[in-house]
């Protein structure tokens, strides 16, 4: 009983915050889709918070990867990219992976740092999820009305995390997975059919290298339905209400996603990688020591991964002191603009 009540109090506090993030959403619309060129343009309105009075327009491209990060002199002059496309640029900045930012720098890559490389702390994969279409969204005796706007962690005692912990030190699937259920259809219904839903169940800890002499892709199917299984020991009757089923287990994760190694936080989030050790001493200034202009902003960098924005904010904070003569540690301005980048906000 004690465990129930611990789950439903965690469902509680967790509710609020979708709460909180929808106050912030920014009004914006697709004003142009140029499906030959693969481009979207996105207008939006003011957003207030970065000190941004008028809004912008910006031109998204998808599905042409960047290819080469071209440098001249030890600084940088553009990107190339799949489709040919040779885009100049005195600043780049690198929201991708640390190591693909550092792949797309090819032999203009610093010897040291081609050496250092391979020091970058990886890991060894963090879980796996399971994208489930449903009948129904999943009932727990004890939720509350707002348990399906939360993120409903189902971890019945500490034993459980602990073990499943050690089964992943070990390399191991853990026997019985923390899982943590979304339902995102439940407060957004265009994106499930009418009468359906969809939900996630992430689960951890899942070694993306297994020591049981194993493969991913013969036991994911496995390990998802033992997920599956967390959520019904939780809300009976959610299993069969489960329609279909998309399984990305750590190898998938890493194909999909371009994720070294499944490791969705790209860098180990533990002391040795945070702070001015992330991912490297040498590159913990956002920066590539020996390649001017490129800056680099992914969950690689301090503090890390999540949905927050935290390392790319930092970064552009450094791209702007640099080529504005303000440090970047110094107080908030008005927006300004700069040639290249649109209106940003700017620092003094
Ligand atoms: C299944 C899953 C569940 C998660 N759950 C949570 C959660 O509940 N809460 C939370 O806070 N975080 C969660 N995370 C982690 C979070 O999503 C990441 O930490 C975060 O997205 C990192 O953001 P990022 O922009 O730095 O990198 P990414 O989101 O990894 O984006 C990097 C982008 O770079 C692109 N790219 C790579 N190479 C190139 C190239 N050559 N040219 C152009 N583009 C390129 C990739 O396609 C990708 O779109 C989860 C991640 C996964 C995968």
């Amino acid at each position: 009983m004690k465990s129930v009540i611990a789950a439903a109090s965690m469902l509680a506090l967790l509710a609020a915050a979708p709460a909180c993030a929808q106050s912030a959403m920014i009004a914006g619309t697709v004003t142009k889709v140029d499906e030959s060129a693969g481009k979207i343009t996105l207008k939006h309105g003011p957003i207030k918070k970065f000190d941004m009075d008028e809004g912008m327009s910006m031109v998204f491209r998808a599905g042409d990867p960047a290819t080469t990060i071209a440098t001249r002199g030890g600084a940088v002059t553009g990107v190339h990219t799949e489709s040919g496309e040779v885009i100049a640029a005195k600043i780049v900045v690198a929201g991708c992976h640390v190591e693909a930012a550092l792949g797309l720098l090819g032999p203009a890559l610093p010897a040291r740092l081609a050496r250092r490389r391979g020091e970058i702390q990886l890991g060894n994969g963090i879980g796996m999820i399971v994208r489930l279409g449903t009948s129904a969204l999943p009932h727990y005796p004890a939720g509350g009305p707002d348990t399906h706007r939360a993120m409903q962690l189902l971890a019945p005692s500490r034993q459980l995390l602990r073990a499943a912990y050690g089964e992943f030190l070990a390399g191991r699937p853990p026997t019985r997975p923390a899982a943590l259920a979304m339902t995102f259809s439940a407060f957004d219904p265009t994106i499930a059919p009418p009468g359906h839903h969809n939900v996630s169940v992430w689960g951890q800890w899942h070694p993306y290298e297994l020591s049981t002499g194993e493969q991913w892709v013969d036991i994911g199917k496995r390990e998802a339905d033992r997920l599956i299984g967390e959520v019904e020991a939780a809300a009976p009757g959610f299993a069969s209400s489960v329609e279909h089923v998309h399984v990305q287990h750590p190898v998938e994760i890493e194909r999909e996603l371009a994720l070294p190694r499944a490791n969705v936080m790209h860098v180990n989030m533990d002391l040795a990688s945070m702070f001015g050790m992330r991912p490297l001493p040498e590159l913990a200034g956002y920066q590539v020591p020996g390649v001017a202009g490129l800056y680099l902003a992914s969950a690689g960098m301090h503090p890390g991964g999540g949905v927050f924005g935290a390392s790319g904010r930092t970064a552009a904070g450094v791209a702007l002191a640099d080529h504005s003569g303000r440090p970047a540690w110094a107080g908030r301005r008005r927006a300004t603009r700069i040639t290249g980048l649109g209106r940003v906000p700017r620092r003094r």
